[in-house]
């Protein structure tokens, strides 16, 4: 699976807001983001990244990376 690392920060309700339709047809193509709150504020503690698809807002999962 191809997942392009792009690093951007981004909001769960603007993903959740995209096409559903889009999203049966769509063939992914999944990106590597970091999760915000909707204020634009990363959490504390860590990075929370998402891998989701750029063009539907498919949400393949995510995983969190700690500040050390
Ligand atoms: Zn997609």
């Amino acid at each position: 699976m191809n997942i392009e690392r792009r690093y951007k920060c981004i909001s769960k309700s603007k993903l959740t807001k995209k096409n559903f339709i889009t999203r049966i047809l769509c063939k992914h193509e999944l990106v590597d983001d970091i999760l915000t709150s909707d204020e634009g504020f990363s959490w504390l503690g860590g990075d929370t990244h998402i891998v989701h698809c750029k063009k539907c807002g498919f949400i393949k999962g995510y995983y969190t990376k700690q500040y050390k």
